[in-house]
């Protein structure tokens, strides 16, 4: 049995940080659908006023914030004097979890810059735990390499045909999966995921046909999945998508811009905390 397309969502131009011109993929509007995970973004552009004035100071708490570089610089530096450079294909998966306030700017005055940012909610049992980071250079990102198939395992166990692939990250409460496919033309592959996950895909590059129905998904679309059997992609042309996967948490959830909680008093401790300083304390 092949996960179906339930349904999908077209990315949209936004604007965000202090102007970074950017395509939300979702985030924000009916969360549940895709629970764990509450924001996609993708940045894309060779126009240095798309990008360059970057996210200054700006805080975080309650999930998590996942930065995955195609190509470009950026840095990225903290309220503890953590400091990170990302490159292409770099990851850095931070944990917010009880408060971050940190920045992220572009190192570079021209050229192209793209990737993804992810947001992966945390348990209510997590929101208030120490914050944390994973820094992955690209060099630690496992890539499986099949016939026509390049998939570069960002997090997750993979399993596919005879291969078994232990992600980047692993053990997290939401088990996630973060892959990112490059098909040729002319190629099909056939991806096991955990039964029960909610399954994101989103095109970043031309369309694939999905499961036994070879359902299109046209480029800057994401669909939700059914949440048991495979993920079977074809391509007749080279195409790029990003699959995601992780339990869902079933848990209210309760957002306010940086800030993502289970109810609205701790939006407003976490709104009061910040104004105080103890965000970070
Ligand atoms: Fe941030």
């Amino acid at each position: 049995m092949n996960r179906k397309i339930i349904r999908t969502v077209q990315a949209r131009a936004t604007s965000d940080g202090a102007g970074v011109n950017l395509s939300r993929v979702f985030g924000g509007r009916n969360p549940e659908q895709f629970d764990p995970f509450l924001m996609l973004d993708e940045f894309g552009s060779d126009e240095a006023t798309d990008y360059i004035a970057g996210f200054p100071s700006h805080p975080h708490r309650g999930f998590e914030t996942v930065t995955y570089m195609l190509n470009g610089r950026m840095l990225h530096e903290d309220h503890m004097g953590n400091k990170g450079l990302l490159e292409d294909g770099d990851v850095q998966w931070m944990s917010a979890a009880r408060g971050i306030i940190h920045s992220e700017m572009p190192q570079q005055k021209e050229g192209l810059m793209r990737g993804f940012q992810l947001w992966v909610n945390l348990p209510a049992s997590e929101k208030m735990k120490d914050p944390s980071y994973r820094d992955i250079p690209a060099s630690d990102i496992p890539e499986l390499d099949l016939d026509k198939v390049k998939i570069k395992v960002i997090a997750g166990d993979l399993s596919i045909e005879n291969h078994a692939i232990k992600g980047a990250v692993s053990g997290l409460s939401t088990d996630p999966t973060y892959l990112d496919i490059h098909l040729q033309a002319d190629a099909e592959v056939s991806v096991a995921l955990p039964d029960g996950h909610t399954t994101l895909l989103y095109v970043y590059e031309n369309k694939v046909q999905v499961g036994d129905e070879a359902q299109i998904l046209e480029k800057s679309s994401l669909a939700i999945l059914t949440a048991e059997g495979n993920v079977k992609l074809k391509s007749d042309q080279p195409a790029r998508v990003i699959l995601l996967a992780g339990k869902p948490l079933r848990e209210p959830i309760a957002q306010y811009g940086p800030f993502v909680m289970n109810t609205s008093q701790e939006i407003e401790k976490a709104i009061q905390d910040f104004r105080d300083g103890s965000l970070v304390v």
